[in-house]
Protein backbone atom coordinates (compact mmCIF):
# COMPACT_ATOMS: atom_id res chain seq x y z
CA UNK A 1 0.00 0.00 0.00
CA UNK A 2 1.61 3.34 -0.62
CA UNK A 3 2.09 5.91 2.01
CA UNK A 4 -0.09 8.63 2.44
CA UNK A 5 0.56 12.07 3.14
CA UNK A 6 3.58 12.48 1.32
CA UNK A 7 4.57 15.31 -0.82
CA UNK A 8 3.04 14.09 -3.74
CA UNK A 9 -0.08 13.64 -1.81
CA UNK A 10 -0.20 16.83 -0.61
CA UNK A 11 0.40 18.84 -3.89
CA UNK A 12 -2.32 15.99 -5.37
CA UNK A 13 -4.54 17.51 -2.70
CA UNK A 14 -3.99 21.55 -2.81
CA UNK A 15 -4.93 20.88 -6.67
CA UNK A 16 -7.86 19.03 -6.34
CA UNK A 17 -8.93 21.89 -3.79
CA UNK A 18 -7.92 24.83 -6.07
CA UNK A 19 -10.20 22.76 -8.82
CA UNK A 20 -12.95 22.07 -6.97
CA UNK A 21 -13.12 25.91 -5.11
CA UNK A 22 -15.86 27.17 -7.27
CA UNK A 23 -17.89 23.72 -7.27
CA UNK A 24 -21.16 23.22 -6.37
CA UNK A 25 -22.22 19.74 -5.50
CA UNK A 26 -26.30 18.42 -5.21
CA UNK A 27 -26.99 15.87 -2.42
CA UNK A 28 -30.26 14.23 -1.45
CA UNK A 29 -32.05 12.79 1.80
CA UNK A 30 -32.85 9.03 1.29
CA UNK A 31 -36.55 9.53 -0.25
CA UNK A 32 -34.99 12.58 -2.21
CA UNK A 33 -37.58 15.15 -0.69
CA UNK A 34 -34.61 17.36 0.70
CA UNK A 35 -32.35 18.47 -1.67
CA UNK A 36 -28.89 20.20 -0.36
CA UNK A 37 -26.78 21.94 -1.95
CA UNK A 38 -23.01 22.61 -0.78
CA UNK A 39 -20.55 25.51 -2.30
CA UNK A 40 -16.71 25.57 -2.84
CA UNK A 41 -14.62 22.85 -0.57
CA UNK A 42 -14.86 21.50 2.82
CA UNK A 43 -12.43 23.02 5.48
CA UNK A 44 -11.97 19.75 6.44
CA UNK A 45 -12.66 15.80 5.93
CA UNK A 46 -11.99 12.41 7.84
CA UNK A 47 -13.84 10.06 9.65
CA UNK A 48 -15.22 10.00 13.44
CA UNK A 49 -15.35 7.15 15.72
CA UNK A 50 -17.49 8.59 18.61
CA UNK A 51 -20.10 7.21 20.34
CA UNK A 52 -22.77 9.74 19.19
CA UNK A 53 -21.72 9.45 15.67
CA UNK A 54 -22.09 6.00 15.89
CA UNK A 55 -25.28 5.96 17.92
CA UNK A 56 -27.00 8.36 15.35
CA UNK A 57 -25.83 6.70 11.94
CA UNK A 58 -26.16 3.64 13.15
CA UNK A 59 -22.80 2.59 11.29
CA UNK A 60 -19.56 2.17 13.12
CA UNK A 61 -17.81 5.16 11.74
CA UNK A 62 -19.01 9.01 10.38
CA UNK A 63 -17.19 10.12 7.27
CA UNK A 64 -17.27 13.82 7.67
CA UNK A 65 -17.27 17.01 5.83
CA UNK A 66 -17.08 20.10 7.86
CA UNK A 67 -18.39 23.22 5.88
CA UNK A 68 -18.35 27.25 6.76
CA UNK A 69 -22.75 27.35 6.93
CA UNK A 70 -23.11 29.91 4.53
CA UNK A 71 -21.68 26.90 2.32
CA UNK A 72 -24.47 24.82 2.43
CA UNK A 73 -28.06 25.02 1.40
CA UNK A 74 -31.35 23.87 1.58
CA UNK A 75 -32.69 24.03 -2.07
CA UNK A 76 -36.02 21.59 -1.68
CA UNK A 77 -38.03 20.55 0.81
CA UNK A 78 -36.59 22.72 3.56
CA UNK A 79 -39.86 22.25 5.35
CA UNK A 80 -39.63 18.75 5.97
CA UNK A 81 -35.85 18.99 7.50
CA UNK A 82 -36.28 17.62 10.88
CA UNK A 83 -33.70 18.87 13.56
CA UNK A 84 -32.48 17.29 17.24
CA UNK A 85 -30.31 18.57 19.55
CA UNK A 86 -29.19 16.33 21.85
CA UNK A 87 -26.81 19.46 23.30
CA UNK A 88 -25.94 22.41 22.05
CA UNK A 89 -23.09 21.01 20.40
CA UNK A 90 -24.97 19.36 17.17
CA UNK A 91 -28.20 20.37 15.60
CA UNK A 92 -28.92 17.61 13.81
CA UNK A 93 -30.85 17.50 10.56
CA UNK A 94 -32.99 14.70 8.96
CA UNK A 95 -35.64 14.31 6.26
CA UNK A 96 -38.77 14.04 8.48
CA UNK A 97 -40.44 12.08 5.68
CA UNK A 98 -37.69 9.29 5.19
CA UNK A 99 -35.73 9.39 8.43
CA UNK A 100 -32.85 9.93 6.40
CA UNK A 101 -29.94 12.19 7.69
CA UNK A 102 -28.69 15.15 6.06
CA UNK A 103 -26.55 17.15 7.99
CA UNK A 104 -25.02 18.31 11.86
CA UNK A 105 -24.65 22.15 12.19
CA UNK A 106 -22.10 22.26 15.02
CA UNK A 107 -22.56 25.72 15.95
CA UNK A 108 -19.38 26.41 18.62
CA UNK A 109 -17.15 25.47 15.65
CA UNK A 110 -18.85 27.58 13.24
CA UNK A 111 -18.87 24.39 11.19
CA UNK A 112 -21.44 22.14 9.56
CA UNK A 113 -20.57 18.13 8.75
CA UNK A 114 -22.40 17.60 5.63
CA UNK A 115 -22.34 13.91 5.94
CA UNK A 116 -19.61 12.40 2.86
CA UNK A 117 -22.69 10.29 2.13
CA UNK A 118 -24.97 12.56 1.35
CA UNK A 119 -23.17 14.53 -1.53
CA UNK A 120 -21.27 11.73 -2.92
CA UNK A 121 -19.79 13.87 -5.70
CA UNK A 122 -17.52 15.71 -3.79
CA UNK A 123 -14.38 13.55 -3.95
CA UNK A 124 -13.55 12.45 -0.51
CA UNK A 125 -10.49 12.74 0.95
CA UNK A 126 -9.85 12.15 4.52
CA UNK A 127 -7.11 13.68 6.48
CA UNK A 128 -7.80 12.13 10.05
CA UNK A 129 -9.51 10.07 12.37
CA UNK A 130 -10.99 11.48 15.63
CA UNK A 131 -12.01 9.93 18.77
CA UNK A 132 -10.58 7.32 17.29
CA UNK A 133 -10.26 6.36 21.73
CA UNK A 134 -13.72 4.88 21.05
CA UNK A 135 -13.51 2.89 17.98
CA UNK A 136 -15.26 -0.02 17.00
CA UNK A 137 -13.70 -0.41 13.51
CA UNK A 138 -10.13 -0.01 13.45
CA UNK A 139 -8.99 1.36 10.21
CA UNK A 140 -4.97 0.95 9.23
CA UNK A 141 -5.00 3.58 6.51
CA UNK A 142 -1.58 5.17 7.80
CA UNK A 143 -3.63 8.37 8.45
CA UNK A 144 -3.27 10.15 11.87
CA UNK A 145 -5.62 8.84 14.58
CA UNK A 146 -6.64 11.40 17.01
CA UNK A 147 -7.67 10.26 20.49
CA UNK A 148 -10.50 13.38 20.70
CA UNK A 149 -9.70 16.09 18.74
CA UNK A 150 -7.21 18.55 17.58
CA UNK A 151 -5.73 20.77 20.17
CA UNK A 152 -7.30 23.67 17.68
CA UNK A 153 -10.36 22.62 18.05
CA UNK A 154 -10.42 22.17 21.61
CA UNK A 155 -9.21 18.56 22.36
CA UNK A 156 -6.03 17.06 23.54
CA UNK A 157 -4.05 16.73 19.93
CA UNK A 158 -3.14 13.52 21.41
CA UNK A 159 -2.32 11.01 18.82
CA UNK A 160 -3.05 7.17 19.27
CA UNK A 161 -1.39 4.21 16.96
CA UNK A 162 -3.49 2.36 14.89
ZN1 LIG B 1 -36.25 12.00 2.68
ZN1 LIG C 1 -18.41 11.80 16.18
Amino acid sequence: MPRRGGVTDHNAAMNNKAETNMATHQGHCFCGAVEIEVNGAPEAMGYCHCNACRSWSAAPVNAFTLWKPENVRVTTGAGLVGHFMKTSMSDRQYCTKCGGHLMTNHPPLGMVDVYAATIPSVAFTPALHVNYAETVLPIRDGLPKLKDFPAEMGGSGTVLPE
